[in-house]
């Protein structure tokens, strides 16, 4: 996501680029990704909005309900998202996103099949080495390469990236094989004891996409994404209400994931080479900011390049010291919501009020406006 957005941005500033992708091809894994007003922006001013506009669905709200009975806990209107947040809120797919983003950067700069397995630099120069033998120089290196970074591995070491205590079925659920209306226009949260089960439209409501987090205490699969069973799902939420478990039932393939996320890195960049995305701040997907930081990321490093033509080093380490503010508080807003999912009671309530209030200064109505209403565009430096 932030790897291809970065060589967009980058190419219309009139820098050569390339993109080397582990994979043989650049199919992206079919789920539901929310593309919030503040990532919508950088698409904006890429050109690429109505794109995202026309293979995405608009959601009317944020709804928590109560899986017992649909009461509502929670709500956070998006009818009026342009004007409150600047953009509207767009659910998406993520290999649409991905299709779209693919189809913008420059012809021939992408390079699949290319898995980094090294890379040097010093004060002039970068240089990157592939598993199939190959090598590559450039002027700058951004290790855009996800939540299991090698580039941050290599030239950082630390600790990767670690098992949450929560993992999640992801899944795509025909629109056609529900009963009409099943659905509302919103995403709805549907909170219960066995965990949360998030779901809402995409590609123009064909599809509702359904993402069913639950507490799990190890996560003993070799890969942090396995394929798995509908009945498996249902298994893990056998009290979650009526109208949920129906929901579930109705899935199509169902992949299991397991919720990983790591500490801000201390140090984003080092001589020509620097971090973006996951590979820098890697955080929970409770506020759906992951993909959104990595577009917010790959806009601003654009601009510090172009700014700083003849001094690649003080671009670097001026996006790092732009952008680490916000991402390190996004990745902790992210952690702390986990704990506040189920917000049965008016004193659960008032006491997840008061955790953000105290903890951050922010009201819920000012922490989505610091979120969403962010103009990564206006505001990169
Ligand atoms: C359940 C779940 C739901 C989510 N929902 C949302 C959401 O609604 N909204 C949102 O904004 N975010 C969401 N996220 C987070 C989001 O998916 C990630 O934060 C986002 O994809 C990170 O983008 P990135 O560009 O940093 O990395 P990625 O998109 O992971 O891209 C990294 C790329 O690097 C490649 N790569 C890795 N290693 C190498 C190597 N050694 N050599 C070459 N290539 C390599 C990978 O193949 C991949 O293509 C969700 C995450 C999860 C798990």
């Amino acid at each position: 996501m932030g790897g291809l957005t970065a060589a967009i941005a980058l190419s219309r500033h009139g820098f050569d680029v390339r993109v080397y992708e582990q994979s043989p091809d650049l199919g992206a894994f079919g789920a539901g990704l929310a593309i919030t007003p503040n990532a919508v922006k950088v698409f904006g001013a890429l050109g690429l909005q109505e794109k995202l506009r026309e293979a995405s669905f608009e959601p009317e709200g944020l709804i928590w309900r109560d899986s017992r009975d649909g009461t509502m806990q929670n709500h956070v209107t998006l009818i009026d998202a342009t004007k409150r947040f600047g953009a509207p809120y767009f659910n998406s797919y993520r290999p649409d996103v991905h299709s779209i983003l693919a189809s913008a950067a420059p012809n021939s700069s992408i390079k699949a099949g290319r898995r980094c397995i090294g890379v040097e630099t010093n004060n002039n120069s970068a240089g990157l080495s592939f598993e199939d033998g190959s090598s590559a120089e450039a002027d700058v290196i951004i290790g855009c390469d996800g939540i299991r970074s090698r580039v941050r591995r290599v030239l950082f070491g630390g600790p990767d990236a670690r098992y949450s205590g929560h993992m999640c079925w992801r899944t795509l659920v025909p629109v056609d094989a529900l009963p009409a209306g099943f659905h509302d226009m919103n995403t709805d949260n549907w909170t219960g004891s066995d965990g949360f089960v998030l779901s809402y439209y995409v590609r123009q409501g064909r599809f509702v996409n359904v993402v069913a987090v639950r507490p799990q205490e190890h996560w003993n699969e070799e890969s942090w994404s396995v394929p798995s069973s509908r009945e498996e799902m249902l298994a893990g939420f056998s009290r979650m209400g009526d109208k949920a478990q129906s929901l579930l039932s109705k899935a199509g393939e169902v992949y299991k994931w397991g919720q990983f996320a790591g500490a801000p890195a201390a140090q984003w960049t080092k001589g020509r080479a620097t971090l973006l995305g996951d590979a820098a701040h890697a955080m929970l997907a409770t506020f759906g900011q992951g993909a959104a930081s990595s577009f917010e990321d790959a806009y601003a490093l654009a601009e510090w390049m172009a700014a700083h033509r003849d001094d690649y080093g003080m671009a670097l380490n001026g996006y790092e010291a732009a952008r680490k503010p916000r991402t390190s508080r996004l990745q902790e807003l992210s952690r702390t919501e986990v704990r506040f999912k189920r917000l049965r009671t008016p004193v659960q309530r008032l006491r997840r009020e008061w955790t953000y209030l105290t903890r951050f200064g922010l009201t819920t109505n000012h922490m989505y406006r610091w979120i969403y209403g962010f103009n990564p565009v206006d505001n990169w430096r």
